[in-house]
């Protein structure tokens, strides 16, 4: 009877939480295309000056340093982008271990320079219903941050099991783990323990969005021991 009435009282927080969520998108949205079109103009600035001019050996380490910051601020803008936009994606079915594949094709050759090591337990699973670039999107993500957290150091395992009405895919490291009192801030928007210019904390927030909006979820285990285990779940396709 309690944890009834007290679920009442959170549904009207929630919609609020879930109202400043989309006007934070919108607001993100808008600031990254007014960052877009002046970083544009100076990228295309910097690759006139640098084909007409000739440039002194200074100049050039000038160039450089400019070029690298239009590049930071590009990747920050694609992930404000990608943060507040809450598309519904173009479905098909999708069968999880060939996208597991797929993307590991991309990126083996980070992990081989990283010197990290991939362990595979691929399950036999039905299909699902989801926008196989979306799940790409997790994927990379989850990797990516489990090679990171490793410092280029260690094993990542990937599982894949047919659990019910669902299927799930745990991404597993050797890294130091993640603290009990974190485990659900990591999911908040702008989290980040990484240096600046390195994470902008948007990476697990829209793998939630993502996953939530395939009715999935998404959670971490962790062992005081280290290592983390990412679990998501897809529903089976009806
Ligand atoms: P970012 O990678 O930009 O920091 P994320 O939302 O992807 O943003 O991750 C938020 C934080 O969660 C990271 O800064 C890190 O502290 C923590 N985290 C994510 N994945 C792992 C992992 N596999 N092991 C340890 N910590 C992790």
């Amino acid at each position: 009877m309690r944890e009834r009435s007290a679920n009442r009282q959170k549904l009207p927080e929630q919609t609020l939480q879930t109202e400043k969520l989309a006007e934070l998108g919108r607001l993100t949205a808008g600031i990254a295309h007014e960052i877009n079109n002046p970083l544009a103009v100076i990228a295309y600035a910097m690759e006139l000056l640098r084909r007409d001019a000739e440039l002194t050996p200074f100049q050039v380490e000038m160039a450089v340093r400019i070029e690298d910051e239009i590049e930071r601020l590009k990747t920050l803008t694609e992930s404000l982008l990608s943060f507040s936009s809450a598309r519904e994606g173009c479905r098909r079915l999708v069968a999880l271990n060939d996208l597991l594949e797929e993307v590991l094709r991309l990126i083996r050759f980070e992990l081989q320079r990283q010197a990290v090591q991939l362990e595979m337990e691929l399950g036999e699973l039905p299909l699902v219903a989801a926008d196989p670039n979306q799940v790409k999107q997790v994927v990379i993500n989850l990797i990516m941050n489990a090679v990171q957290a490793m410092h280029g150091e260690g094993k990542i395992t990937l599982r894949t099991a047919h659990r019910g009405d669902a299927v799930e895919l745990a991404v597993s490291d050797t890294g130091p783990g993640i603290p009990e009192n974190l485990r659900e801030r990591i999911f908040t928007p702008f989290f980040t323990t990484k240096a600046e210019g390195e994470g902008t904390g948007l990476g697990l927030h829209i793998c939630r969005n993502i996953v939530n909006e395939h009715g999935g979820t998404i959670v971490v285990e962790s062992s005081p021991r280290g290592g983390a285990t990412f679990k998501v779940c897809l529903p089976v396709a009806q």
